[in-house]
């Protein structure tokens, strides 16, 4: 009996790891990336509920931490909706016989509608040779005459694809299929509704490409989600002040990713953001052991992917005033901080810059930090517009995974990010 119960006991403190931790446990920050980034979320998306399912690990990890939630009610939950147009069943493209391996080989762009065909013949159209001396109504009335499935040959250069962009962009194109050959890099989005055409375009890696395209057969099913349809959370925690609660120092991360690009094909999202939000967690378990003399609020962000729109909700539908905002911390991507940080709005407040560095130099805390000026690429954006101070901290370094398969939580280092939460809570009390 005796041995069981201490094996349960074991299991229990297993499973349990992180949840008693205190702040700036690195198994702690290791753990939430694992599970933010594992099979049950689904990337964090709009395929089979990841992003929901997320928040609610969210508001269990808050509630575990003894961090007290931040809305009206006791949710922890502030809900708003948008469309999303997602690939929630499998894809496949065979290009002659050869079956190419979605998100590795191709990707579909985030717009597109269900394309299907079945041994359907491959047009190929040079792009510079039959495009370039063309007007763009000739070009777009020579792809309509002919429809069925196109192969952009030619169109994996710098010069040819940017040609292809400004003189035929998505949503100009007529309906039929587009195969758009892509050289290195492929980066994966989120968009909220159909190209206005009804073309279906896809990028391919050239490599893949067999040397001549003859036939084509692909089920590309995708589905546009209603608002109505598809609710998303900002997910919010606090620790009371113990001298100015109504004062908010803020720190926040979205966690929402891509989701799946087509069931199977899942896009971890680990540096992008389910580091910044692991850290942002962490945090709230320190200050949940350490108060401060102003509130600390947490915030963890939804549909940042598809355009900064839980930060925008937010902005206007703020759970605390934003006017009471002492000092924002907007954390996206630090999970490879070995070449130091970025730090956004750095040279619109140039004295807090200067605290911050300072204090990251006096412990030798992060390589270095470098001053970004404005931006509009993360949550701090719609906070910054409205006059709140704020900074958004990116880490610079790692193996530069970002929107692709690739960015998981195996090959995410994290091995600065504890550095960063220090100077982050030095940062804080200094500023109080
Ligand atoms: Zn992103």
């Amino acid at each position: 009996m005796q041995t069981v119960l201490s094996r349960l006991l074991l299991v229990w403190a297993v499973l349990s790891v992180g949840i008693r931790a205190t702040a700036q446990n690195p198994k702690a920050l290791k753990y939430d990336v694992r599970i933010l980034t594992g099979a049950s979320f689904s990337g964090r998306g709009y395929v089979d509920k990841g992003c929901e399912k997320a928040a609610r690990y969210l508001v269990r990890r808050l509630k575990e931490a003894g961090v007290a939630p931040a809305t009206p009610d006791t949710s922890y939950l502030q809900a708003y909706s948008f469309p999303v147009n997602t690939f929630p069943l499998p894809l496949q493209l065979v290009l002659n016989k050869k079956e190419l391996r979605p998100g590795i080989d191709y990707l579909v762009e985030a717009r597109n509608p269900s394309f299907a065909t079945e041994k359907a013949k491959v047009r190929r159209v040079d792009v510079a040779r039959t495009f370039e001396k063309t007007d763009s109504a000739a070009r777009i009335a020579a792809l309509s005459a002919q429809g069925g499935v196109v192969l952009f040959q030619h169109a994996d250069t710098v010069v040819q694809r940017s040609f292809l962009r400004a003189s035929l962009p998505p949503d100009s194109l007529p309906a039929g299929l587009y195969l758009v050959p892509v050289k290195g890099k492929m980066t994966w989005t989120v968009r909220t509704r159909q190209l206005a055409k009804g073309a279906t375009v896809v990028y391919v890696q050239d490599s893949v490409l067999p040397k001549k395209v003859r036939k084509i057969t692909t089920q590309l099913p995708a589905k546009l989600v209603g608002a109505d349809k598809n609710r998303q959370f900002n997910v919010c925690g606090m620790i009371p002040g113990t001298a100015q609660p109504d004062s908010f120092i803020v720190f926040t991360a979205h966690y929402d990713h891509l989701g799946e690009m087509g069931k199977g094909t899942v896009f971890p999202g680990a540096s992008d953001n389910a580091s910044g939000t692991a850290t942002v967690l962490d945090l709230a378990r320190y200050y949940a052991q350490h108060p401060q003399r102003y509130s600390m609020l947490f915030v963890f962000f939804s549909g940042e992917e598809a355009g900064l729109l839980g930060s925008q909700y937010y902005t206007e539908h703020p759970i605390k005033p934003l006017d009471r905002i002492r000092f924002l911390i907007n954390l996206d991507m630090v999970g490879e901080c070995a070449e130091g940080a970025s730090v956004v709005n750095a040279t619109k407040h140039p004295e807090v810059f200067a605290q911050l560095e300072q204090l990251n130099k006096e412990q030798s805390l992060l390589p270095n930090l470098k001053a970004g000026g404005e931006a509009s690429n993360s949550d701090h954006y719609h906070f910054s517009k409205l006059g709140v101070p704020a900074f958004f901290i990116f880490g610079n370094g790692g193996k530069g995974h970002y929107h692709d398969v690739f960015d998981t939580a195996e090959d995410l280092s994290l091995t600065h990010t504890e550095n960063l939460q220090k100077l982050l809570i030095r940062f804080v009390s200094a500023l109080q």
